[in-house]
């Protein structure tokens, strides 16, 4: 049987919200990032954006409409940035703001050359961002015989285990077997797994959206991923989750979703699964868009005044030590803004997720776009959101 990954609605709806997205204004080819003393660098470098993006995109994510860049202008921008870092480095990420193994957005000789200059630095760990899909047996044989005595590892966008959220609440344009499919690949090679994984995907509410990590951390552990990135979601504009914000449909999760997730899972699971993004480091990374006004984050996972600092001190000490008893720590702080959350966690929705999907897609397709769109391929669309789903 084949399995369907299109979503012809979310699609069509990613293209209308990119089509007025403006182009990025670059004021660096490159940006790094130091964390943890220097036990984790990070070198952005700007390409033409993640080709899926290009063509449609996830629902939550907007790295901006990037420039074209040839080989020279890519290893360049790669190897400044790996000249301004001025500390010792354990781990190091080089990557775009997509997938490095995407010819397109990295040509294959730039990858090659970029090799080279990682091969060379002094750094124990080198990892990269790349779309599952664009994982294979030779492009891996590539990198291990180029960047020998490192220990490599490669980082993943699976967002959700579940297939029918992947489609129908993502748009992810993948399924989740080919991340099984592509670990496969890179436990052979003794590379290790990395899958990124959301806390907040539009349409769920906080619970689901809790259940959903839980089970993706799970799944992935079990399929090949050696480590989980927890991701909580930021609402950025150009994204379908910035409209669904705006229309009363969707809030960026709490921080006390992102501790939940944390302690429900088992201490094994818990000991491989790190935390990112739970700041919003974005003001001062993501190069601008030309109206300065659209490049902001317009909501970020957050808790409320009066304990935030408190909160993600204690994020920061769990993302420093990966201590469980830091969870603990957080799991047992009170605030009131804590209760409000526990509460909403408790409500109980009038309609299931599927049905609540195909509520706000009507709502959607009918701001986007005209009624002969929802005449012609509504209908269709309706049974395969309903019958396909499945909590699993
Ligand atoms: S989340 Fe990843 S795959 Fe999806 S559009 Fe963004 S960069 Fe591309
Ligand atoms: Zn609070």
């Amino acid at each position: 049987m084949t399995v369907r990954i299109d979503n012809p609605l979310l699609s069509e709806i990613m293209r209308c919200i990119h089509y007025a997205r403006p182009k990025l204004h670059i004021p660096s080819p490159f940006y790094n990032r130091i964390e943890k003393n220097g036990n984790f660098v990070s070198v952005w470098f700007l390409t033409s954006g993640c080709q899926w993006n290009t063509h449609s995109g996830c629902t939550m994510c907007n790295y901006g409409q990037g420039v074209v860049c040839n080989e020279e202008e890519i290893v360049d921008a790669v190897r400044k940035g790996l000249s301004a870092i001025n500390v010792k480095v354990k781990r190091l990420l080089v990557s775009p703001s997509g997938s490095m193994l995407d010819p397109q957005e990295v040509p294959p000789n730039a990858r090659r050359r970029i090799y080279s200059l990682i091969r060379n630095f002094p750094s124990v760990e080198f990892a990269f961002e790349t779309r599952a899909e664009t994982i294979t047996n030779e492009l891996v044989q590539e990198i291990t015989r180029s960047i020998p005595g490192k220990q490599l590892s490669i980082q993943m966008g699976l967002e959700s285990s579940n297939a029918w959220i992947q489609r129908f609440c993502i748009n992810k344009g993948s399924h989740p077997n080919q991340f099984a499919d592509a670990a496969q690949i890179l436990t052979t090679y003794r590379i290790k797994v990395y899958a990124n994984i959301s806390i907040g995907t539009a349409f769920l509410n906080p619970q689901e959206a809790i259940n959903d990590a839980v089970s993706s951390v799970q799944w992935a552990i079990s399929n090949g991923a050696d480590v989980c990135m927890l991701f909580p979601m930021h609402v950025k504009s150009y994204t379908l989750l910035f409209w669904l914000y705006q229309n009363g449909f969707y809030r960026p999760p709490s921080l006390w979703s992102l501790v939940e997730v944390l302690r429900l899972l088992d201490p094994k699971m818990q000991r491989r699964t790190k935390i990112a993004w739970y700041r919003n480091y974005y003001e001062d990374m993501i190069p601008k868009l030309e109206n300065d006004e659209d490049s902001n984050i317009i909501a970020s996972p957050t808790t409320c005044p009066k304990c935030q600092e408190r909160v993600l001190e204690l994020l920061d000490a769990y993302c420093y030590c990966g201590e469980p008893c830091v969870i603990d720590d957080l799991h047992t702080m009170q605030c009131e803004c804590k209760d409000v959350w526990k509460q909403k966690l408790g409500d109980v929705s009038l309609y299931s997720l599927p049905e609540r999907v195909l509520r706000i897609y009507k709502e959607i397709a009918s701001s986007f776009l005209s009624d002969a769109w929802w005449s012609g391929y509504g209908a269709e669309l309706e049974e395969e959101l309903l019958n396909s789903y499945s909590a699993e």
